[in-house]
């Protein structure tokens, strides 16, 4: 197992439970040889809605903010990671057609560089190498997820740059910016395929049927971690998040050694290196040494 001592990787989401449903295997192998990972969450996920049938009672909702301040602190637990609430009010998801403004005070509404500020405080506070965030789509297009993106990649430029937020400690370059792509189309339809296969029910049959194929969105994937042997930490951590994931849903159908012999990676895009690096990679720490002790 490679040694990853003094290494430092920070994920920046936009709700508690996004650091356990994108990269959280990868990042329980990066704990386990010793990395230190940091995850910023942008928003407390006050608006988010219960997705768990056995959750969605009345004191739940009274109490969400509380609760999914709990889940988080579990999950953290659980994953081995540090986590800091950048403390903006989640946007909620917007219904109805036409879809209705955004809430007063929101995190998709703060002015652009009062969100870069913070996040450029931290990253000079926790010097990491690698930073990951969406792509510009968001992930998916929920408005807390895109200006996630807008806000960690600002924040990465800005942050090596003595002249931008000098009050907010000194410069730190992180070496690699990635984006997320655990959810790539290729690997649904692998795992929908080995699930017809071996005679199960597909929880991917309706969302495969309207996903149009983007090879040209594909072929942007420039590194594939392998992780496998951390899926069960990343359903566990999942599972913390009680109000968000239902356990009898579509995250837990497909059976853990299957998913680990099918797609036993997550994937991701880098965007921005100021190492040199080879790609494809298999490393999000590729090209950068480890710092010695
Ligand atoms: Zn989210």
């Amino acid at each position: 197992m490679p040694n990853r001592a003094g290494l430092r990787l920070m994920h920046v989401h936009a709700h508690p439970d996004d650091e356990s449903s994108k990269g959280a295997a990868s990042t329980a192998r990066y704990v386990a040889e010793g990395a230190e990972v940091h995850v910023v969450t942008c928003t407390g996920g006050e608006r988010g809605s219960v997705l768990n049938p056995r959750m969605d009672r009345p004191d739940v909702l009274e109490n969400i903010t509380e609760i999914r301040r709990a889940e988080m602190d579990a999950a953290r637990e659980i994953l081995g990671i540090t986590q800091h609430w950048l403390g903006f009010v989640d946007s909620g998801w917007p219904e109805g057609d036409p879809k209705p403004p955004l809430p007063e005070g929101c995190f998709g509404l703060v002015p652009l560089d009062e969100a870069v500020e913070r996040l450029v405080r931290l990253i000079r506070s926790v010097r990491p190498h690698v930073v990951t965030t969406y792509d510009e789509r968001g992930g998916y297009p929920h408005p807390d997820h895109v200006r996630c993106h807008e806000v960690s990649v600002a924040a990465f430029a800005a942050a090596g740059d003595p002249e931008r937020f000098p009050d907010a400690g000194p410069a730190w370059q992180p070496a690699k910016l990635y984006y997320h792509h655990t959810f790539n189309r290729p690997r649904t339809q692998a795992l929908n395929d080995a699930m017809v296969a071996a005679g199960l029910e597909s929880p991917y049959a309706e969302r495969l049927a309207s996903w149009k194929p983007e090879p040209e969105w594909d072929a942007r994937i420039t590194t594939r971690v392998e992780c496998a042997a951390y899926f069960g930490v990343r359903d566990q951590a999942l599972l913390a998040h009680a109000t968000q994931i239902d356990p009898d849903g579509a995250w837990f159908a497909v059976p853990l050694d299957l998913a680990q012999e099918v797609w036993p990676t997550e994937d991701y895009e880098l965007v921005v290196s100021h190492v040199t690096t080879e790609l494809p990679e298999d490393d999000l720490f590729a090209g950068i040494d480890a710092p010695v002790a």
